[in-house]
């Protein structure tokens, strides 16, 4: 690249930061987050409150997210369907645990046109109860079993506190139903999908997870055990990235949900659910961004690769061409490739455009590079440059977009490191989460009480019992019960 090139990124950089305004994480991380899905096109606030619009850029990472998991859900057995989005009110009411958790947040029917409804309905806040009743149609005998449906939808819950992705009154996710004939089988299933959530969460996302057990008091209402994948993001706080639960037969019974079984004795299914959100892509925002805004992953990023050209003479016939070569190479290795030739924007100020949108690797081509048959290209996770060869540069592109993949994974999984500490008394607990906050890991008596005192205290709730987690023969962290548990503690999101 030549020297006239390299001044223009550093001047073009330096005037879009002062257009665009992104706020210093360091000092306000949560007007930073904002400011990013703002600047980076990802979502809008619209005149629905708590609804966001889902930009092109946003919507197209969605896209990359759902095809990965669908992916996933379809070769371990599991098929899509569509279920109603309205709900008749009275089969809400049929699961106590359930109603009593989601009726706070349920958003009502109660006009068709010009009539009042008899019977008011309710917008799915999550689908169990309409599902359950289509299963107690569906499953007569164990021949029926198991039932392995996935649903991708859209969802609504009247929150009183919005933020774009992380919760909003209508987001978009999928909802796994499952039925099955025996106990065993549905807590595999559960434990299933939730080691396909973290290996999706950490190949495709980059973003490290803790996988493990909720305690009661964080339970899906209505649901035997959930387990939880549990992400740290940028300023200390933890994410819920996905939860798997296995329904014992709580929803069964609720709807009747019954089968001859071997024996010929009527049994009730045992039943699961499981789900993840458009709640990934805050989690992504904050998991790798950083002050210059989003830093996206290679495998979900809608560009992978910006080819800016640089206009130097008759660029359009000289620089163009090579550039729009490179770019059908690319495409050919299947890399998703962004070629930026408006001639309204200097290449500074794309440099810093695509930057903030998070493009894992920028290059730049003029009549300097074609001479020397070679390419700039920069990494937007470490923001290294470097000459590439034009020759065999595929290959050279998809390595070092494994390699930006990897690096993101590293750096966060070295941050939750950083951010980990193992306490052994209470006034430990509370000051490290009034310093620098990250996970805690301390034992916890198990009881409610305990777990609703240290929330009071610290703000911070039990994120989960990680699998694997040795038993511990130890005192509660704040009651100085005995414990046999350790468990993460966090603020969260
Ligand atoms: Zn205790």
């Amino acid at each position: 690249m030549s020297e006239q090139g390299v001044k223009e990124n550093k001047g073009g950089a330096k005037k879009d930061a002062m257009v665009t305004e992104i706020t210093p994480q360091s000092e306000d991380f949560s007007r930073w987050y904002l400011d990013v899905v703002r600047r980076a096109e990802l979502a809008d606030y619209t005149d629905v409150k708590g609804c966001m619009a889902i930009r092109p850029y946003g919507y197209a990472i969605w896209e990359l997210i759902v095809q990965g998991l669908d992916r996933r859900f379809k070769s371990t057995g599991h098929v899509n369907a569509y279920f109603p989005l309205f709900i008749p009110a009275g089969l809400l009411m049929k699961e106590k645990e359930h109603v009593e958790g989601f009726a706070p947040q349920v958003a009502w029917v109660t006009r068709g046109g010009d009539e009042e409804l008899a019977e008011p309905l309710i917008i799915r806040p999550t689908s169990e109860v309409i599902i359950g009743t289509m299963y107690a149609k569906w499953i007569k005998s164990w021949r029926d079993l198991p039932v392995l449906i996935n649903q991708w939808a859209n969802v609504v819950r009247w929150e009183k506190v919005t933020r774009p992705f992380l919760r909003t009154t209508e987001f978009l996710w999928q909802e796994g139903h499952t039925a099955h004939e025996t106990e065993a089988e549905a807590q595999e299933e559960t434990l299933k999908i939730l080691a396909l959530y973290k290996e999706f969460a950490e190949t495709e996302l980059a973003m490290p997870v803790v996988d493990g057990q909720k305690s009661e008091s964080e339970k899906f209402a209505g649901a035997s055990k959930t387990y939880s994948i549990e992400a740290l993001m940028g300023d200390g706080r933890a994410l819920q990235a996905g939860t798997s639960h296995n329904l014992g037969q709580n929803f069964a019974r609720a709807f009747d949900i019954q089968f001859q079984g071997r024996d010929k004795t009527v049994q009730h299914a045992w039943t699961t659910s499981w789900g993840v959100s458009t709640r990934l892509i805050g989690g992504l925002i904050m998991t790798h961004g950083d002050d210059s805004g989003l830093i996206l992953p290679p495998r979900v990023a809608p560009y992978q690769v910006v080819i800016v050209p640089i206009p130097r003479g008759d660029w359009r016939e000289t620089v163009l061409p090579k550039a729009r070569e490179l770019q059908a190479e690319l495409v050919t290795a299947g890399v998703r490739v962004m070629l930026d030739d408006r001639d309204a924007y200097t290449p500074g100020w794309k440099f810093a455009e695509w930057e903030l949108r998070g493009v894992p690797l920028r290059m730049e081509i003029g009549p300097k590079d074609i001479e020397k048959s070679a390419v700039m290209v920069a990494r937007r996770d470490t923001r290294e440059k470097g000459s590439l060869p034009m020759h065999g540069i595929a290959a050279a592109v998809v390595g070092k977009l494994k390699e930006i993949q990897q690096a993101l994974y590293d750096r966060a999984l070295r941050y939750r490191e950083e951010h980990t500490q193992r306490v052994s008394s209470y006034e430990e607990f509370k000051s490290v989460m009034e310093g620098r906050p990250g996970f805690v890991i301390a034992p916890w008596c198990g009881t409610d009480e305990c777990e609703a005192q240290i929330k009071a205290d610290t703000q911070a709730t039990v994120r989960n019992i990680p699998f694997g987690s040795e038993p511990v023969r130890s005192r509660c962290v704040r009651c100085d019960r005995e414990s046999s548990v350790e468990v993460w503690f966090a603020k969260s999101y």
